[in-house]
């Protein structure tokens, strides 16, 4: 079957713009399965399927394999991983080399063999070597990501093993050791299948159309992976716009850690999709902010949004800083300027959350117009990292008087001296309730998922409040928002905040309007 770069899927939408392949890993117990599988894997949008022979429980190899390709609606790509390569085959080599040469013989389009196995299968060949099929020869480094020198090495000798296509596999212990990947597939001389391992090395499976991979590994269903750190095909497709990714097509994303709970990638995409903006949005899991921007520092890498741990650390790495962002502490946006590269941060967390908080008391109480709802208001923050700083910094800025408790009672005294406000200790506030109508907001990230449980303030402490904002968005109503509504007060979720913030990263990312009906609607799903 020949290799065709237009899968003719309905949903895919636009012309494709890049010819690296989607392959999806096929792995079951038995060839029925594999078929079931392939077919799945076609009406998902791949291009390919990679039948993993040594996750079969048993087969016969001339009929099956036999099978398998006559029957796979897509090209195929056929490997029998054996144990010392991570695979699950542990039976004899010359059994498995013959399944591999038997594959190539019976019309696979490619088959993978081992960079530590390829000398021998060569000389089973006997130079004999059926045109059609594409030999990758790969090698899985499950530990780390070599240097680029060591790398550069490892893929000459593949190539010099006769290599139709080069596959290499690393481990990510850290998101920078993803750049040496993108170096060694921007340089390559020969098809190239280069990624990174585990959840730190996502970005290089998304971006390989950028930097001209061959193929991804895409699965049928998150969580059923052949290899760490794979996405969904339909993640790829839909969530990423994988097709429409080029050389040309800027990089941003959210740095966090966690961070694959954020919504930000869907949102994003969606939005440069709907204008036809050449961008994508991916999920960062950085460790040290300024390691980060050392390693990814060219203008391909455009802009960022920052959220926990990173706010405060982001202020110290950009190059200059909104006067704004400089007085909450906090920077949650960064742009790199495309005129000298250097990175202007900002903050646009209190802008989000402030003015839902001011239109959800507009609902509460009469207020003049040209005033704030906030004004004079009790103000009571739970949190004192960056989106804390943010809140109360912008409860000050609108008159409100403001109270800051965390469960580092120093960072609440700190805070709170610089806004001119009181500090609390965590365990104070229950018991803190000098008057009624007070405004209560969680920065803090308890309540969020997986910990849905927990809340900050136990429910009998709320009937002092009259609303109760919580900037966690997963889930939308915490537990914290749940008990406040039940004891009949107003409230504000994360999600408004997000959009909120959203709006404005937006137009700062790309220069243009923010679709605020699209990201509302994308949202209300949520
Ligand atoms: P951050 O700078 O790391 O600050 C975290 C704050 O939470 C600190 O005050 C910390 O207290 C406190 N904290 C963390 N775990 C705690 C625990 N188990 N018990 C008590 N206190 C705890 O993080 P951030 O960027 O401000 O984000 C905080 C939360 O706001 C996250 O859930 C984030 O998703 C959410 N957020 C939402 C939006 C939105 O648009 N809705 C925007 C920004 C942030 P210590 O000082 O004692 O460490």
């Amino acid at each position: 079957m020949e290799l065709v770069v237009d899968s003719g899927v309905s949903r895919m939408e636009g012309a494709r713009k890049n010819p690296t392949l989607i392959c999806a890993p096929i792995m079951a117990d038995t060839v029925d399965q594999m078929l079931n599988l392939m077919r799945t894997a076609k009406a998902s949008g791949a291009d390919l399927v990679e039948i993993r022979l040594d996750s079969l429980k048993s087969f016969n190899h001339r009929p099956d394999i036999s099978t398998l390709i006559q029957h796979c609606p897509l090209p195929t790509l056929f490997t029998y991983r054996p144990v010392w390569e991570g695979g699950m085959y542990d039976g004899d080599e010359t059994s498995r080399l013959d399944a591999l040469r038997l594959a190539m013989e019976l019309g696979a389009d490619h088959i993978d063999v081992e960079l530590k196995a390829i000398h021998e299968f060569n000389s089973s060949l006997n130079g004999i070597r059926p045109g059609k099929c594409q030999v990758i020869v790969s090698s899985h480094n499950y530990h780390n990501t070599p240097s680029v020198e060591e790398l550069g090495d490892l893929v000459a000798r593949i190539q010099a093993s006769g290599a139709d296509i080069v596959k290499i596999a690393t481990t990510a212990l850290d998101i920078i050791d993803v750049a040496r990947i993108f170096q060694i597939t921007v340089h390559s001389q020969v098809p190239i299948i280069a990624m990174v391992m585990g959840e730190k090395g996502l970005m290089s499976r998304i971006l390989c159309p950028k930097f001209g991979g061959y193929l991804t590994f895409g699965t049928l269903e998150a969580g059923k992976v052949s290899a760490p750190g794979q996405p969904t095909i339909q993640d790829l497709l839909d969530l990423y716009n994988f097709r429409q990714l080029g050389p040309d097509t800027r990089i941003f994303g959210i740095i966090g850690k966690p961070v694959s709970h954020s919504k930000s990638p869907l949102l994003y995409n969606e939005a440069f999709k709907s204008v036809g903006f050449n961008g994508v949005f991916v999920h960062l899991l950085v460790d040290d902010i300024a390691t980060f921007f050392q390693t990814y520092s060219s203008l391909d890498f455009a802009g960022f949004s920052c959220t926990i741990p990173h706010k405060e650390a982001a202020l110290e790495t950009c190059d200059e800083v909104d006067p704004v962002a400089k007085s909450i502490g906090a920077v949650n946006c960064i742009i790199r300027r495309p005129t000298d590269g250097k990175l202007f941060g900002c903050n646009t967390d209190y802008v989000g959350a402030i003015s839902a908080i001011e239109d959800g008391l507009r609902g509460l109480y009469h207020t003049p117009v040209g005033s704030s709802p906030l004004a004079g208001k009790l103000f009571v923050v739970i949190g004192a990292g960056g989106a804390g700083k943010a809140l109360a910094y912008g409860a000050k800025e609108k008159g409100a008087r403001v109270v800051i408790a965390n469960r580092t009672y120093g960072r609440a005294k700190e805070l709170a001296d610089s806004i001119g406000g009181q500090a609390l200790s965590l365990a104070e506030l229950s018991s803190f309730h000098p008057e009624k109508g007070m405004i209560l907001a969680n920065t803090t990230s308890i309540g969020m998922q997986p910990k849905v449980d927990e809340t900050p303030v136990a429910k009998e402490a709320l009937q002092y409040y009259s609303l109760v904002f919580d900037a966690v968005y997963t889930p939308k109503i915490t537990r914290l928002l749940r008990e406040a509504e039940e004891c009949g007060l107003k409230i504000v979720t994360g999600v408004e905040m997000f959009i909120g913030q959203a709006y404005e990263q937006y137009e700062r990312f790309t220069g243009l309007p923010a679709p605020k009906e699209l990201f509302k609607n994308i949202m209300a799903t949520y």
